[in-house]
């Protein structure tokens, strides 16, 4: 009798010991000796994200530059990013903490990665077109959780990003994406902080954290979303989205509209070139069917949709960098005219009792439902 509350408290070791050993603890204890694990906890992460902005910070100095805290645009993969399978969410604070960057003024700008990626984080000036370039260097990081914090990054790479001085000299930027002086993320830093430095509304910034650059094609997404809101407003229970030809515009839908798959209000078709050749003429360019319920329980209705790429008055330069950045900040003028861009090929209803899922089950192609399809050809 006497044994087992002695067993019960050697099952609690146990099982403590357990947890410590598999998931990991930020504090240690053993005994009177209280050991801190630094990459575990809150105020560890948010020292390397002040320390990342402190040097970002004199890097600008040894410049001779000294930016207002409200012109520093800081993007970073915080908080998506992991190492050794530990959060670095709390270095977003540690970088809003020293440079007065924020989520509402659209200076904190949060880039979607795996969390497999290596954390970094750029710091923009906007007024003098500089950026500090910041990456953990991930095998200090593995090997020494107790090295001091500036150690844990690489040397800083600063570089002038702003589009005048980009677009001025493509050659060299070419070169410099090609030895990948911002560790490959060169064309989402510079797509993101001219976007950003040129005004993005919020949407756009939104689509563009999740889509994890800024392109015309996600730009084609932001100008459908705002599209809809206005011109095709959502029934209650919001749209059901149907990707005919899938590209960069799913990720900005996917974010503005609360459409997901998850919540199974949006279906992807991957049609071939043979699929889209078998598509009616008027149908052609058919991008999206979104879908909407009428109002007092009524059914489904649809509205099928192109997208119209507009001839922008960018040069056609060869460079995809230089092509893609200048079209982007043209599009981002064009975000109060989306009509401008959105075309309607056609409305419709659904059958009494049929909803979009319905028609986006396997085998069932909608536009050969709508009779878009030539006779005998069908994207399924
Ligand atoms: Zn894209």
């Amino acid at each position: 009798m006497k044994s087992a509350p002695f067993k019960k408290k050697g099952r609690v070791c146990a099982v403590a010991l357990f947890i410590i050993v598999f998931w990991g603890s930020p504090l240690c204890v053993s005994g009177t000796e209280r050991k801190v694990d630094p990459l575990g906890g809150y105020k560890w992460w948010k020292r390397v994200g002040e320390a990342a902005a402190e040097s970002a910070l004199g890097s600008f100095g040894k410049m001779g530059l000294r930016p207002r805290k409200g012109d520093l645009v800081v993007m970073t993969n915080a908080g998506y990013a992991e190492v050794d399978g530990r959060s670095t969410q709390a270095v977003l604070d540690g970088l809003a903490s020293v440079t007065g960057s924020s989520r509402g003024r659209h200076t904190l700008v949060e880039v979607h990665s795996a969390p497999w990626a290596p954390l970094w984080c750029a710091v923009y000036d906007r007024s003098s077109g500089w950026n500090v370039y910041l990456e953990l260097d991930p095998s200090r990081a593995a090997a020494g959780k107790e090295t001091p914090v500036p150690g844990l990054f690489r040397p800083a790479v600063m570089e002038r990003i702003d589009s005048e001085h980009v677009l001025a000299h493509p050659s060299s930027w070419d070169l410099k994406i090609k030895n990948k002086v911002f560790g490959g993320n060169e064309f989402r830093i510079l797509t993101i902080a001219n976007a950003v430095a040129a005004g993005a509304p919020t949407a756009a910034v939104r689509a563009v954290e999740f889509h994890d650059h800024y392109c015309p094609g996600v730009a084609s997404g932001i100008l459908m979303a705002e599209y809809l809101k206005t011109h095709f407003p959502p029934g209650e229970g919001g749209y059901f989205v149907h990707a005919v030809k899938p590209w960069c515009k799913e990720d900005a839908l996917l974010v503005l509209l609360n459409a997901t798959p998850g919540k199974r209000a949006y279906a992807v078709d991957y049609p071939t070139k043979e699929d889209e050749a078998g598509r009616l003429p008027e149908a052609a360019e058919a991008a999206t069917i979104v879908y909407r319920r009428q109002k007092d329980g009524g059914g489904w209705e649809g509205r099928v949709l192109a997208f119209s790429w507009a001839e922008t008055p960018c040069p056609k330069t060869g460079s995809a960098l230089m092509d893609k950045l200048c079209a982007d900040l043209w599009y981002l003028k064009q975000m109060e005219h989306p009509e401008r861009y959105v075309k309607v090929l056609k409305d419709f209803r659904l059958p009494d009792g049929v909803s979009p899922r319905d028609w986006a089950g396997p085998g069932v192609d909608p536009l050969k439902m709508l009779g878009l399809m030539q006779t005998g050809k069908s994207e399924k």
